[in-house]
C-alpha cells in the first residue's frame, strides 16, 4: 500500500497515527466478510500432536517443581521474563507498532529473547498482529475472538488459517520489517536460535553452573517456562478479548483485564491498546502494573531507546467522552 491509499484507508479510531506502517495497525473497517457458506475448517494434526506433547510435558513440569533446586527455579523465572520481553518488548511494541525506536544492541537482544519465546519469527508474528489490529474480529483476523475462547487462544495454531488472513496479511505493508537487518537474520537462522535460546540456553545454564539434572533442566526451565510464556500471550488474545471493561472504546470487543497485564507483564490494557496501538506504554498509566514498560523506560534512560509514542491526555479524556462505556478506569 503506498502512502497515498494509506490515507484512504477509513479509520474507526481517526486518531493521528504517525506513519504508514503505523497505520497498518488501526482498524479498517471498509473491509466486508464475505458473503457464504464459511470454508471449511481443516485441522492440522501435526500442530495438535505438538502441542498436546508439550502442555504434558510441562504439566509433568509443574509435579518436578518441589525436587528442583531454587536456583533453577530463579532461573526458570528470569527465562520466562526475558522471553516474555522478547514478545511484549520487541515483536509486539517495537516490530508490530513501532511505538517507540531501539539502537542495535538493543534490538539483537530483543530478537535474541524472542527465539527464545519460539512463537514465529519477528516478521511473521508483527505481519500477523497487524492483520490482527488491521481486521479485528472478523475473518481475517488470525484469532478471531469472535470463534470463541479455545480458538483465540490456541485453537488458531491448530487449524489452517482462513482464506481472508492470507489474502490481507499479503497486502500489508512490510517494508519497515523487510528493512531491518536484525529481523530478517533472526527470520534466516530462525530454527537454529530456536533450538539454542529455547531450549539448549534454559536447560545448559543450570546443568553447567549449579549442577541440576538435565531431565529438570528440560522440563522446567525449558518445556514448562516456554509454555507459561505460550499461555500468557495467548490470554491476550482470547481472555483480554472477552473479559472486562471498556473505558476507552465500548464499540469494540477488547478489554482492561488485570488478570492478563499481570500474566503477560502488561498487555492487558487491551481495550487501550486497540484504541492507541501506537502508545508505547500499551496503558493508559505508564509503569504501574506493566513491566514491560518500565523495561522500555529504562532502556531509554540508558540510551538504547527513544522517541516513545504517547497519547496525550486531552486525547484520551475525548476519546473516553466519545466513546468509553463510562466505566471506572485502573
Ligand atoms: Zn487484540
Ligand atoms: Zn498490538
Amino acid at each position: 500500500m503506498t502512502e497515498t491509499e494509506g490515507e484512504n484507508v477509513r479509520h474507526r479510531n481517526g486518531d493521528a497515527a504517525t506513519d504508514a506502517y503505523t497505520r497498518e495497525d488501526m482498524f479498517d473497517d471498509t473491509y466486508k466478510e464475505k458473503d457464504g457458506p464459511k470454508p471449511p475448517r481443516i485441522v492440522v494434526w501435526k500442530n495438535v500432536i505438538l502441542m498436546s506433547l508439550l502442555h504434558i510435558g510441562a504439566i509433568y513440569g509443574i509435579f518436578l517443581i518441589p525436587s528442583a533446586a531454587s536456583l533453577t527455579l530463579a532461573w526458570s523465572l528470569l527465562c520466562f521474563l526475558i522471553s516474555a520481553l522478547g514478545v511484549t518488548a520487541g515483536a509486539h511494541r517495537l516490530w508490530s507498532h513501532r511505538s517507540y525506536k531501539a539502537t542495535l544492541p538493543l534490538k539483537i537482544f530483543l530478537a535474541t529473547a524472542n527465539s527464545m519465546a519460539f512463537q514465529n519469527d519477528i516478521f511473521e508474528w508483527a505481519r500477523d498482529h497487524r492483520v490482527h489490529h488491521k481486521y479485528s474480529e472478523t475473518d481475517a483476523d488470525p484469532h478471531n475472538a469472535l470463534r470463541g475462547f479455545f480458538f483465540s487462544h490456541i485453537g488458531w495454531l491448530l487449524v489452517r488459517k482462513h482464506p481472508d488472513v492470507i489474502e490481507k496479511g499479503h497486502k500489508l505493508e512490510l517494508g519497515d520489517l523487510k528493512a531491518d537487518k536484525v529481523v530478517m537474520f533472526q527470520r534466516k537462522y530462525y530454527k537454529l536460535s530456536v533450538l539454542l535460546m529455547c531450549f539448549f540456553v534454559p536447560m545448559f545454564v543450570p546443568w553447567y553452573l549449579w549442577g541440576e539434572s538435565l531431565w529438570i533442566a528440560y522440563f522446567i526451565p525449558a518445556l514448562l517456562r516456554y509454555t507459561l510464556v505460550l499461555n500468557a500471550t495467548w490470554l491476550v488474545n482470547s481472555a483480554a478479548h472477552m473479559w472486562g471493561n471498556r473505558p476507552y472504546d465500548v464499540t469494540i470487543n477488547p478489554r482492561e483485564n488485570s488478570w492478563v497485564t499481570f500474566s503477560a507483564i502488561g498487555e492487558g490494557f487491551h481495550n487501550y491498546h486497540h484504541t492507541f496501538p501506537y502508545d508505547y506504554a500499551s496503558s493508559e498509566y505508564g509503569c504501574r502494573l506493566n513491566l514491560t514498560t518500565c523495561f522500555i523506560d529504562v532502556m531509554c534512560y540508558l540510551g538504547l531507546a527513544k522517541e516513545r509514542k504517547r497519547v496525550s491526555r486531552e486525547t484520551i479524556v475525548a476519546r473516553i467522552k466519545r466513546t468509553g462505556d463510562g466505566s471506572v478506569r485502573g
